[in-house]
């Protein structure tokens, strides 16, 4: 939109090319050239970000990168014009990033790799199920190897009571693999449920009241935001 638009004209591609997430996705996608449209999407995530004034924006650690852009673009912005916008600080929760059930990377909606919080109790069994384990067990009493295993690190961030336990079972081949997806799949649904409560609760009518009740108030902070950057830049003729 308009503020993509003025933030793309002192953004240069250098700067884009050298961000670390774009590079990695770009490799993770095989692009040999980057569109317009790709490089230039932490920009417009910026004007994303800054058009509603946001202080805090709550991400995982892949998208550091993403923000310190931002940042930059804002003060640049502020130090070029007026200073009207707000530099986005960033908020990485506990598990700033959480491999993919496949074992790759990070999980992703796009890689199909992900539990989602709308998943039912059976979907979230069949995906842990799937999950990636230590390839070298094949039988139960096999010594496993945690510190290679995708369901031992989702067991670190659900299931923490257990896991030293588990780690112990799994090393000296005391507990099957199946039976700890088990337990793992218990662990995340007994946190999915009440969001599946609450889900269930606002489904009909009242969630989509929320909604608009927020784009509203989105608008007016998005339209006051671009009245003052276009004071600021001289162009409110507009
Ligand atoms: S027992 Fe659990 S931690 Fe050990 S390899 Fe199997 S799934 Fe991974």
């Amino acid at each position: 939109h308009e503020l993509t638009m003025y933030y793309s004209m002192f953004t240069s591609v250098n700067v884009l090319r050298h961000n670390p997430t774009v590079k990695s996705e770009a490799a993770q996608h095989g692009f040999k050239d980057m569109t317009y449209g790709f490089l230039g999407y932490p920009v417009s995530q910026a004007a994303d970000i800054s058009i509603f004034k946001a202080h805090l924006v709550p991400v995982g650690e892949d998208q550091i990168p993403h923000i310190e852009l931002a940042r930059k673009i804002v003060r640049r912005f502020n130090d070029l014009y007026k200073p009207v916008l707000i530099e986005p600080e960033v908020l990485v929760g506990d598990v700033p990033r959480l491999v993919g059930l496949d074992g790759r990377a990070k999980m992703s909606k796009s890689l199909n790799n992900a539990i989602f919080l709308a998943d039912t109790p059976e979907e979230v069994w069949q995906k842990i199920r799937n999950a990636v384990t230590d390839p070298a067990r094949i039988h139960k009493t096999d010594p496993g190897h945690p510190e290679v295993c995708t369901v031992y690190e989702y067991q670190r961030v659900f299931n923490p009571e257990e896991v030293q336990e588990i780690e112990n079972d799994c090393r000296q081949g005391h507990i099957g693999c199946v039976n700890c997806k088990k337990k793992l799949s218990e662990k995340i649904n007994q946190l999915l449920e009440p969001m599946r409560e609450r889900r269930e609760k606002y489904k009909n009518d009242s969630i989509r009241e929320i909604l608009m009740e927020g784009t509203k108030k989105a608008h007016r902070t998005a339209l006051d935001t671009m009245e003052e950057v276009r004071e600021a830049m001289g162009i409110n003729y507009l």
